[in-house]
């Protein structure tokens, strides 16, 4: 295991509500820099498709919790690029449909699957250098981190861009559970570098935030 100190300098850490554009954001920049790239979101849209499959009320936050408390949990950051969850056994299928996009801000509020889910990115970070996307990358995660980005766009912008990928997903009704939660909500780190991407391309935003790492110091 590298030292903590040597690993915090190569973690990019992009923060953003539901669908900013964050993920192709992401991907794009892994690529460009050669670097792991980790959805963080995918765990706990994971942990809630266990919590459905075992028929627990994702609302229960206690019932939620006991369950976590008793299954197994791990990811691993595949060579592919895939991330590879277990939450109790594989969960692959079904992460982005919709009754994960409706239960999936009930279930990462419950403090017991946050703190196991935030242990296994810390854990993750083995496979260094990484940029890892999510609500609190930059603020509880890693926040040690100098590469911070906090990536927005206008609420009807990222509604349309979920319906233009055929998606069905209440990304304000996320997005307010996500930020009044009471654990780790949704916030701009002070220290982050804000981009918003309303009027901005995939390429344009993917070259905003590289310049800004590069005077950031990132090598
Ligand atoms: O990024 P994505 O929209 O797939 O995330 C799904 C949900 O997972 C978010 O709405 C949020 O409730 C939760 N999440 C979180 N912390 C993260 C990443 C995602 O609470 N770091």
């Amino acid at each position: 295991m590298p030292e903590f100190s040597a690993v915090l300098s190569k973690i990019i850490a992009i923060d953003g509500p539901a669908a900013s554009g964050k993920s192709s954001v992401s991907k794009a920049l892994a690529k460009r820099f050669g670097v792991t790239h980790v959805n963080s979101g995918l765990m706990y849209r994971a942990a809630t498709r266990a919590v459905l499959a075992e028929g627990i009320d994702p609302g229960n936050t206690k019932e939620v919790d006991r369950y976590i408390g008793t299954v197994d949990t791990a990811a691993k950051a595949e060579v592919n690029g895939e991330l590879s969850i277990i939450i109790g056994g594989t969960v692959r299928e079904g992460l982005n449909s919709e009754d994960v996009n409706t239960f999936v801000s009930a279930v990462s509020q419950a403090p017991l699957v946050r703190d196991r889910m935030v242990a296994l990115q810390r854990r993750m970070v083995e496979s260094i250098p990484t940029i890892m996307e999510g609500r609190d990358i930059g603020t509880v995660v890693f926040p040690d981190t100098p590469f911070k980005f906090y990536v927005t766009a206008s609420e009807e912008v990222r509604a349309a861009r979920r319906a233009a990928e055929g998606l069905t997903d209440q990304v304000a009704a996320r997005d307010k559970a996500d930020s009044t939660r009471k654990s780790s909500p949704l916030t701009i780190a002070e220290d982050a570098t804000v981009i918003d991407s309303s009027d901005l391309t995939l390429e344009e935003t993917v070259e905003a935030i590289a310049t800004s790492l590069e005077e950031k110091g990132w090598r």
